[in-house]
Formats: C-alpha cells, structure tokens, sequence
C-alpha cells in the first residue's frame, strides 16, 4: 500500500472535510468547478512563465544586458502562447469577460517582467539555481506514505569559482506567492512558522542529501479590482506636439487621467522602460530568510500517518457510482464532518457549495457541467493505489 499526499490536500482537509473529500477524492481523483477561476489561473500561469525562465538560467550566469534580453524573450513568448490559452478558455465561459479578466490577463505580464526586473539580478548575483520546481517524493519514516513536495526554486550561495567549495555553500528554497496586498510589518510574520515551507525545504535537503536550513517568499503583489496598482494601470496624457510628448506618472496628477496601460504602450516596454526601479521593486517583496525548526517539521511529519490513514481506511470502499443515494450521503456525513464554513470573509461560496446543500442536479454534478474531473497535480499520483 501506498498512500500519496501532499500540502495542499492536507490542509484542505482541516479547513473543512468535504473540501478535500470533493476536491481530492470524489469520483476517483476529485472534482473542480468547471467555470475558470481567473485569479488562480493566473497564479498558475505565473508559476509557468517563472519555470520556464528560471530553466534557462541553470547553470547560472550572472546579469547582464544578455541575460535580460533572453529573459525578456522568454517572459514575452510564454506570456504571449499563455494568454491566447487564457482568452479561449475565457471564450468558453457563459458571463461575457470583464474588466478584471482583462485586468487579471494584464498581471501575467506585468507581474513576470516585474520579478524578472525588480528580483532576478538580486537572484542571479547571490545565489546559483540548482533547481526550478523540483519533483519530491518523501517516504514518510515508518509509514505508508508519500509525501509530494515541488517547491518553486531551489539556490545555492554563490561563490567566486575556485574561491572554496561550492558544493559545501548553503542551499536555500523559494516559493512565488501572489498576493493582492502587502503589509510590511505585518506580511512576514505569517510566513515566519509556515509548515509548507519548512516541510519543503527539509524534504528538499532529504533529496538533494544536503540540509536546507532556510527559505524565502518572493511575493508578487497585484492589487485589486479596486485598486489596480500601477503595474497595470497608470496616469496618462496624450503627447501635444511639439510642446509635449506623451506622458505617464504612476500618482494622481492634474490633467492626467488613469488607464488601463496595455491600451496604449506593451506592458513589457512598461515595465522595462517607464517605471522606475524603485517603483517595480515595491511589487516583488523578498521575505525572508526565514529558518526551518527541525522540531516543528519532524512534529508535523509524525502526525502525518494518522490523518492519511484516517482518509485511506474511510475512502477505501466507498462506491461512486451510488453518490446520488440518500444512505451514500448518509454514509459521507458520518465518515466525514463538515465546518460548513461556506463563505469566506469576502462573501464568496465555496466551489462545492451546489453540492453540499442540494442544490439543484447536486445528484448528478459530473453531468451538470458546473464540475469536472481534478487533474492530478504531481506526476506522482498517477502511481497511486486506490
Ligand atoms: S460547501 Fe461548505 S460544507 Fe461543503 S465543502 Fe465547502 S465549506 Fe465544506
């Protein structure tokens, strides 16, 4: 027997059983709402646009006016194939797409060349990428299961060659998180004891057989539908000629109205060219370093077996095919709590609400076309026992 997990559907889980139930097991490896959640389809497409430049700069050279034209190119060609799939997947949707779809595609590249401009020379300078999303099986000691980890950059301190041994240099991970807000004094704090990160970085010392004592957030900040900030949307006045050319600020002016960038300049040549570095760099916070607590990982891992147990004894013999039957919901409820916490703070539903409260073709939700079937996220579970 083995049984996979990972950090996402574990705690998932404690938030509300029937979130991870629905989400990660229901008719075989779990369901999702069918309707495109543009903000975690950009956090996605972000994460693939950072992959897929980070793998170009192993081995790592130091910045140069090279490097960043390649990267530039890079950022440009992902984004540019990710934003047509974006479109067409929108396309499908029955609202007609909004001002904060657009604004949400406008991110993608204002918030990958703003890293690549405010963060990736601080990168490049200090540290070595030895991995970018690395796939991570931990056997848990003693149990049955596997724990999947893919933390988003793996770095080694840099030396000058020759200068000592770089494979004794302390290995650091990163994980890219975007956030719509950031409070200085406050953000940190909630990534200080974070056990995603900490199991992360000691699972990634567990591959690499070289511990990871530290990690980092590198946080993307994108504003809000309210308050767009000025990676996307900025101050403009049509140039005059000959008395003035265009002009753009980022704060309120008079005679300057806010716009939506891309409708007049590439965001690209935006960030690249008309904001300042300063006013890049405030988006892309680095935080941390933060230090891994081998108590508090080693603590976490031994209740691992429990809870995954817990799950594998009560899913094992469930039949989906009778999810519409009174006794099988009868059977779900006994086996699997619920919080019924099912809005969050903002007033928006849960994605499995039409389910849980018998909404209407809650008896049938995979020929509704509300859900669909997850796509597993590690490579690993497609080696999973039922
Ligand atoms: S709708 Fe409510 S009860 Fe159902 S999974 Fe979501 S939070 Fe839990």
């Amino acid at each position: 027997m083995t049984i996979y997990t990972d950090r996402t559907r574990f705690t998932r889980g404690f938030e509300c059983r029937w979130k991870r139930l629905l989400g990660f097991h229901a008719f075989g490896t779990g369901i999702t709402a069918n309707r495109v959640a543009v903000p975690l389809a950009l956090g996605r497409h972000v994460h693939t646009v950072q992959e897929e430049v980070t793998k170009i700069l192993i081995p790592t050279p130091k910045w140069s006016d090279t490097v960043q034209l390649t990267v530039r190119k890079v950022i440009q060609d992902t984004c540019d194939k990710l934003t047509k799939e974006f479109e067409e997947e929108l396309a499908t949707q029955p609202t007609p797409r909004s001002d904060e779809d657009r604004r949400q595609m406008d991110l993608l590249p204002a918030l990958t060349h703003g890293y690549a401009r405010a963060v990736l020379p601080w990168v490049l300078e200090n540290y070595e990428i030895v991995a970018s999303e690395l796939e991570i099986s931990y056997p848990v000691p003693n149990t049955d299961v596997i724990w999947m980890a893919r933390p988003d950059l793996v770095l080694r301190t840099r030396v000058e060659p020759g200068s000592t041994d770089e494979s004794e240099q302390p290995l650091t991970i990163v994980d890219y998180k975007t956030a719509s807000y950031w409070n200085a004094e406050t953000g940190p704090s909630q990534w200080a004891s974070s056990i995603q990160m900490m199991a992360n970085a000691y699972v990634t010392g567990w591959t690499l057989q070289r511990k990871v004592d530290t990690y980092y957030m590198h946080m993307l900040v994108k504003g809000n539908k309210r308050y767009p900030n000025h990676l996307t949307h900025a101050y403009f006045r049509a140039a005059s000629p000959p008395l003035f050319e265009d002009k753009w600020t980022t704060a309120r002016t008079a005679k300057m109205s806010k716009v939506r960038v891309a409708d007049y300049r590439t965001i690209q040549d935006w960030i690249w060219n008309g904001l300042k570095s300063e006013e890049v760099g405030e988006k892309f916070p680095v935080v941390g370093p933060f230090t891994v607590h081998q108590y508090t990982v080693e603590a976490f891992f031994r209740g691992v077996e429990q809870e995954e147990m817990y799950w594998h004894n009560n899913l094992k013999d469930l039949d989906w095919t009778q999810w519409h039957q009174l006794s099988f919901q009868n059977e779900l409820d006994r086996r699997f709590p619920r919080t019924f916490a099912c809005h969050d703070f903002t007033g928006s539903r849960c994605q499995f609400y039409d389910l849980c409260h018998k909404q209407p073709e809650w008896g049938n939700p995979m020929q509704s076309e509300r859900y669909k079937i997850r796509e597993p996220h590690h490579p690993q579970e497609e080696n999973e026992d039922a």
